[in-house]
């Protein structure tokens, strides 16, 4: 093959372009699509990813630099990985460089070694000739070293204690000589499947079934079951039909942190090495993972969002569980994607089933499945003996409540403790009370930098604002009048107090995102619950995910009115969504479970759907309104927003960018508009939307107006960012 005569490479840099280099003058490695190179950079060095090989550059031959080094031997993008991320960078208009750095983890992309390497140190002849008995050290260290004719790794150095520093002595000596090479991946262990699962369910079967009859071709799936109704039992058998063919599968969750159960139930099925990959490994444990990604040695690769990047090798599945979470989609900063829509993405470019596993499935899923794009496996029954638990709405209006709990709750309460059961109390507020409030002015604690008050946090004696992090102590007096404050409102704090005085005696968890602060903190109180040894848990949606309490047989979902007259089209979703999901908890084991709903609202209409027809009856009365109201997935929509330190400038900002805009037929422009919570941060927020019946026209015309607002001048403090499906209005 000869070399080509440019490079052209990806770079991390804002800006939209890729970028021409000569090859390296002296080649180690063939610049292969999808290697990873070094190149200078103005005065800096970076690290990029081939992108393509080209005949001659637009620029003049002097003027291209030559890369410096190509860091792989062989690409760590194989071909349909590079095109996912190359498609992803156009759908998401973002530059490809951008992209291939949420791709890399951090060490990669400053250019550590795709494949671990390993050095051997060998006797020269030089140091045969020695004698080193003056040298104690260095003799054993060398005598090690002159036994072996194959050379020496440090871990059979280890055995010798301290041996670096002889070691160092004896190189710069030039007694001894070192040799590199890319370790090979231990062997897979004989057999990959440690235990069979349990004898499936009729369902399970059919569901195993059909994913295994697709295997070597695109089919996606929705495998929709109700919690507890065997969903990861169908992934485990699924992989494993894989496993079997050689292949490997690539699993995705919402939030690791939050599913060690997940991956407990992986190893304690496979002997198949797994790799692990979330945002809470070090550096180098990403690295680490990362490789026996590249290497082929991992068999399953599980991760959160950025895992659908994974590289993995000859992948044969691929599975994303609790499909609906919006933590899959990325839409906070930077390169704000959809992990589930890549994944699908993926699958299809890769050829392979894939299967969305949810009790509660987005809109866009069961819509995607009404227009016979997925096929819809359903798990209508829980495994074992567990019933579907019973649901009732308990009236706010008509019922008193002491701080927020009401009479037949606390009853209830009483009950099912005293049939031994446990019990899980919802609410989706962290802290002791959403307001501080004065007595006597109506002074009410409001976060300086945000349009949200501030909430309590009595243990810690703390007010913070849960929006930008504000975090200022207590007062016990009223800033302004100087009269006695009062707490208004319940949080999970709050709510673990009242309990407390009404259950004496019983013990109590709180699960919120101040109880689990560090590693091992959300295992201890799952654990206090799963050994019986709290008996009601109180807490967030945290208590949503994943984890499976058996002895749990009555959940109260004490106020689920927030985000029912929300402006954000998909509010009534979540709160769907977190609702079957809380009530799910309830009854997993072979006790019946209920479920009390607290409501003041209880003729809203989305609340009567969701328990008179369930999660079905709901997401049909939603696609409905939907449809009505033209939002997606019957249309599709992008947000341009912008944020400034005053709402004039992200205003005027936003009302340029429009204006420079081309009329169009097919796409719709709504805005400027301030967001629904303007202040945030001590910034304020604005957005224009753009509304079409089509992606095509949409992704056209953003490709033609993107360079455009990219050209409008701005003050430096003016940050702007495009969002394509944003799952959040705010
Ligand atoms: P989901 O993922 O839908 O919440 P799981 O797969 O975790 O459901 O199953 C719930 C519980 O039922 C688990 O404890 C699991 O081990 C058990 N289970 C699932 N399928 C079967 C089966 N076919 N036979 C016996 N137990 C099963
Ligand atoms: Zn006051
Ligand atoms: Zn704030």
């Amino acid at each position: 093959m000869t070399a080509p005569a440019i490079l052209r490479i990806a770079l991390d840099t804002p800006l939209r372009r890729l970028f021409d280099y000569l090859p390296p003058k002296i080649a180690t490695h063939a610049a292969a699509i999808g290697t990873r190179v070094r190149v200078p950079f103005g005065r800096q060095r970076l690290v990029g990813v081939v992108h393509s090989h080209a005949e001659r550059s637009d620029l003049p031959k002097e003027k291209l630099k030559s890369v410096i080094e190509v860091l792989d031997a062989e690409p760590v993008f194989d071909a349909q990985l590079f095109a996912l991320i190359e498609f992803a960078a156009s759908y998401y208009h973002q530059p490809m460089g951008v992209v291939l750095a949420a791709a890399l983890p951090k060490l990669a992309r400053t250019g550590a070694e795709s494949r671990r390497i390993l050095t051997r140190w060998f006797a020269t002849a030089a140091g045969a000739t020695v004698d080193l008995k003056r040298a104690p050290r260095q003799h054993a260290v060398f005598a090690a070293i002159a036994a072996a004719p194959d050379g020496l790794a440090a871990d059979a150095l280890d055995a010798l204690g301290d041996w670096r520093t002889p070691l160092r002595a004896l190189v710069a000596r030039g007694y001894v000589s070192s040799a590199e090479s890319v370790e090979e991946p231990p062997a897979p262990p004989a057999d990959l499947i440690l235990k069979r699962g349990p004898g499936l369910s009729p369902e399970q079967s059919v569901a195993v079934e059909a994913i295994d009859a697709a295997h070597e071709r695109f089919a996606p799936f929705l495998l929709y079951g109700i919690t507890g109704s065997g969903k990861t039992e169908v992934y485990l058998h699924a992989v494993e039909r894989e496993l079997r063919r050689g292949r490997r599968a690539l699993v995705l969750v919402p939030e690791i942190g939050l599913t060690p159960q997940l991956v407990a139930r992986f190893r304690e099925r496979f002997t198949a090495p797994l790799a692990v990959l979330h945002s809470g490994l070090t550096d180098t444990e990403r690295l680490a993972a990362w490789r026996t990604c590249v290497s082929g040695e991992a068999r399953i690769v599980l991760g959160t969002r950025s895992a659908v990047f994974a590289p993995v090798v000859n992948l044969g599945i691929i599975i994303v569980d609790e499909e609906h979470d919006a933590s899959f989609k990325q839409h906070e900063s930077g390169f704000r994607y959809s992990a589930r829509d890549l994944a699908m993405l993926r699958a299809q470019r890769a050829g392979v089933p894939i299967v969305l596993g949810s009790a509660t499935p987005s809109l866009e899923t069961l819509q995607n499945v009404a227009t016979g794009r997925y096929t819809r496996l359903s798990l209508p029954r829980r495994a074992g003996q567990a019933v579907p638990p019973r649901a009732a709405v308990i009236d706010l209006r008509e019922h008193a409540a002491r701080q927020g709990i009401s009479t037949p709750a606390v009853e209830a309460m009483q009950r099912h403790l005293a049939d031994d059961g446990q019990v899980l109390v919802y609410i989706n507020r962290r802290g002791y009370s959403p307001t501080l409030a004065c007595t006597a002015c109506g002074w009410i604690a409001p976060c300086r930098d945000c349009d949200a008050r501030l909430t309590v946090h009595l243990g810690a004696q703390r007010l913070r604002c849960h929006h930008c992090g504000a975090d200022a102590p207590l007062p016990e007096h009223c800033p302004q009048c100087g009269y006695a404050v009062r707490h208004v409102g319940q949080g999970t704090e709050r709510v673990e107090e009242t309990l407390a005085a009404l259950f004496p005696g019983v013990s109590i968890a709180r699960l919120d995102r101040d109880v689990v602060r560090k590693r091992g903190d959300l295992e201890e109180v799952v654990g206090r619950i799963a050994s019986g040894a709290a008996r009601i848990l109180v807490g967030t949606q945290m208590v949503t995910k994943g984890h499976d309490f058996p002895s749990v047989t009555l959940v109260v979902v004490l106020n689920a009115d927030q985000g029912l007259f929300s402006t954000d089209f998909r509010a009534p979703e979540r709160v769907a969504q977190t609702i079957i999901q809380v009530a799910g908890r309830a009854g997993r084991g072979t006790k019946p479970g209920e479920v009390m709903i607290q409501t003041e609202y209880p003729d809203h209409p989305l609340l009567k759907s969701l328990l008179a027809a369930g999660y079905d009856g709901f997401a049909g009365t939603a696609l409905a309104e939907r449809q009505a109201a033209n939002w997606p997935p019957f249309s599709y929509i992008v947000a341009l927003r912008a944020s400034a330190p005053t709402l004039p400038a992200a205003v005027e900002f936003l009302a340029h960018a429009r204006k420079l805009a081309r009329a169009s037929r097919d796409v719709k422009l709504l805005g400027p508009a301030p967001a629904a919570m303007t202040k945030r941060a001590a910034r304020y927020h604005a957005q224009v939307l753009l509304e079409a019946a089509e992606r095509a026209p949409l992704h056209r015309f953003l490709a033609a107006w993107l360079p455009q607002i990219e050209e409008i001048k701005t003050s430096r403090d003016l940050r702007w960012s495009i969002d394509v499906d944003p799952i959040e209005l705010f």
